[in-house]
């Protein structure tokens, strides 16, 4: 066991704070990893609230992490001390089942492990990446293309996976019309992969506020939704929305801005359920879906896609210290665009 500085919430909603905690012996297929950058997601903010329940503390949250490989167990292939490497929201899975076998690890029907407010297959619960190292087996260690910073490569772990993922499978491309719902963390990393995948790109924000950086991102056009004009200008004229809201939406006024035959595809994870009618989907056979991170291999597709296309996030970098007024940044929707934590200030 090694003993790490982390920066942890002894309790739900309690402030977080500096703390020590255990990592594990490097074990004959782990990495041990020297954290550089740890990302802020919204997901960590919920987490420690109990927003989605019951959670384990302490809690050390973080689970876009980017760092260099310290050293390595016996039996791994893939890395060595040196290499740039990320983790994002999985430590493990089975391994053997039909959605591990499919890349899709995050849907493992034994229970992937999250990196963090979760229990391991060895009975002990996880902590994340507001630490200076984590120990991760190597099959869950993705590789950082040189092209990417550390700093700006860190969100994509999360942000950037969650993004590219639903964008690629709902088939974001030239001469498709793709709407982005919140240009926060996740929304303004879909803008600029959804450009970069050569789609047509509008953001939907709460307010104009944001509106020069979202051009400035990617994005063809963008709109006020505390506009009603909005609803009735923009009526029918998507083909994929992704929303990225932290926050319960009215889904039916966003489905009647898609063409007949269109998506929305929901990310944002909410604390509350929403109430939907189910006319909205009918007319138009329009579909509502979701989608959660990505598998692994995916995960390293997305980086060299990012790397290939010059994607880094956008980047707010604090002290560990400064992470409680963040999360209030956050939460107040002024995130510009997500705030990373330089772990050599834990
Ligand atoms: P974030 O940085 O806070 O961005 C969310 C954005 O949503 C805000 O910047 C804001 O954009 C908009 N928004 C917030 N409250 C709103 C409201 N009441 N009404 C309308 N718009 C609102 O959060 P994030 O880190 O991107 O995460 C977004 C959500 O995705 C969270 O719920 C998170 O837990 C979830 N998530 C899901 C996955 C997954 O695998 N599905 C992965 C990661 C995160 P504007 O200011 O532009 O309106
Ligand atoms: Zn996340
Ligand atoms: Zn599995």
């Amino acid at each position: 066991m090694t003993t790490v500085a982390a920066y942890a919430a002894p309790a739900a909603k309690a402030p977080l704070e500096r703390t020590t905690i255990e990592r594990r012996e490097v074990g004959e297929h782990d990495v041990l990893i020297d954290i550089k950058f740890a990302g802020i997601c919204h997901s960590d903010i919920h987490q420690v609230r109990e927003g989605w329940g019951e959670a384990i503390f302490p809690m050390v949250p973080g689970h876009e992490i980017a760092g260099v490989v310290e050293a390595v167990g016996p039996g791994v292939t893939k890395f060595k001390a040196g290499d740039r490497v990320g983790v994002g929201c999985l430590v493990d899975s089975c391994r053997e089942c039909e959605n591990c076998e499919a890349g899709l690890e995050q849907h493992c029907l034994k229970g992937s492990v999250g990196t963090y407010n979760a229990v391991g297959y060895d009975g002990e619960p996880t902590y994340g990446g507001y630490a200076q190292k984590v120990v991760v087996a190597e099959d869950f260690t993705v590789r950082i293309p040189d092209g990417l910073a550390l700093d700006v490569a860190a969100p994509l772990l999360c942000a950037g996976i969650t993004t590219y993922s639903p964008l690629k499978h709902w088939g974001a491309a030239p001469g498709k019309k793709v709407a982005v719902i919140g240009l926060g963390g996740l929304g303004h990393m879909g803008v600029k992969i959804a450009h970069a995948m050569g789609a047509e790109v509008t953001v939907l924000s709460q307010s104009l506020r944001k509106k020069d950086d979202g051009l400035r991102l990617g994005a063809d056009h963008y709109y006020a939704t505390s506009d009603e004009k909005t609803f009735q200008h923009l009526a029918g004229s998507f083909d994929l929305i992704l929303s990225t809201v932290s926050a319960p939406l009215d889904f039916g006024s966003y489905l009647g801005l898609l063409k007949t035959g269109g998506a929305l595809v929901n990310v944002g994870a909410p604390e509350e359920p929403i109430a939907l009618n189910l006319f909205s989907l009918i007319g138009g056979n329009k579909t509502l879906a979701g989608s959660m991170i990505g598998g692994i291999q995916e995960t390293q597709e997305m980086l060299d896609f990012c790397a290939e296309h010059g994607l880094g996030a956008e980047i707010e970098v604090i002290a560990a210290s400064e992470v409680n007024e963040a999360y209030e940044r956050v939460l107040a929707s002024d995130v510009r665009y997500r705030f990373v934590i330089d772990t050599a200030t834990i």
